[in-house]
């Protein structure tokens, strides 16, 4: 009888899955911070060197900082999509986010995959669905005879959503992605961060999507032109160094990720 584990998820990692079935696999490895209490407890479960691949939602570091240690330990292949794949394999550590967590993202030797790509365990056949917006490479993992989704950060449970603000994020293709998941037939949704449910998470997806499409391109860009009002910058004055993106992008969440994020 095959199951998902959730693991992970201390401190900033992220959530860590896996599927255990005749053909198992992990999806995401969390920070490199919690590395060695990750692998005991993947070994409890399993012998490590029965895990055949490691998949990661998306670039982060939160989620890939750990992948070349687990990649090591499990002897296993590493699947990322194309458009994240190179960060990862190159350890960008700007890109990931590595900095933001005071860490270096080590290099990952990965193969990539596209939309559509098919990982069969047993009894699980996920399909990869390309979900930018979060990261450009972002991908979910679908099992429609299960009705099960594997989001990475693209949804959160009870409505949350990924950040778009980070570097190769982008709100449209946010929307975009979140309704594609939206029509999916979804029981079991495991996110990247924060608890999964094990049913109707068909529900839990068009709230996602409801607290985005309510999100207008008006309240995005006074979501972004607030803090820098608030702090007295003279915000003329960097349009027109052309500096506004470099200065919210020095960390500084939008409303809808304050309010709705957790990790990267
Ligand atoms: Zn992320």
């Amino acid at each position: 009888m095959a199951s998902i584990h959730v693991l992970g998820g201390m401190g900033f990692d992220s959530n860590i899955y896996l599927v255990e079935d005749e053909h198992p696999f992990v999806i995401d490895t969390g920070t490199r911070y919690h590395l060695r209490k990750n692998l005991a407890d993947v070994a409890d479960l399993l012998p490590l060197d029965s895990i055949e691949r490691i998949f990661l939602t998306h670039r982060h570091y939160d989620h890939t900082g750990g992948a070349a240690g687990f990649a090591e330990a499990c002897g296993a292949e590493v699947l990322v999509h194309a458009d994240d794949a190179n960060s990862v394999r190159i350890g960008d550590s700007v890109s990931t986010g590595a900095r933001n967590f005071d860490d270096d993202q080590e290099r990952v030797d990965v193969t990539t995959v596209e939309e559509g790509h098919e990982i069969a365990t047993g009894q699980y056949r996920f399909i990869v669905i390309h979900t930018p917006g979060h990261t450009v490479g972002s991908v979910s993992l679908y099992d429609e005879e299960n009705a099960t989704l594997i989001s990475g950060d693209t949804v959160f449970t009870n409505g949350g959503i990924g950040r778009w603000d980070l570097p190769t994020g982008d709100f449209d293709q946010l929307l975009e992605s979140v309704q594609i998941l939206s029509e999916l037939e979804v029981g079991p949704l495991y996110p990247g961060h924060m608890s999964p449910v094990l049913s109707r998470g068909s529900e839990h997806i068009r709230m996602s999507l409801r607290n985005l499409t309510d999100f207008t391109q008006e309240d995005l860009l006074l979501s972004r032109l607030r803090p820098l009002l608030e702090q007295g910058e003279d915000i003329v004055e960097l349009i027109r160094k052309g500096e506004l993106n470099k200065v919210r992008k020095r960390g500084r969440k939008t409303e809808m990720s304050e309010r709705f994020d957790i990790g990267e």
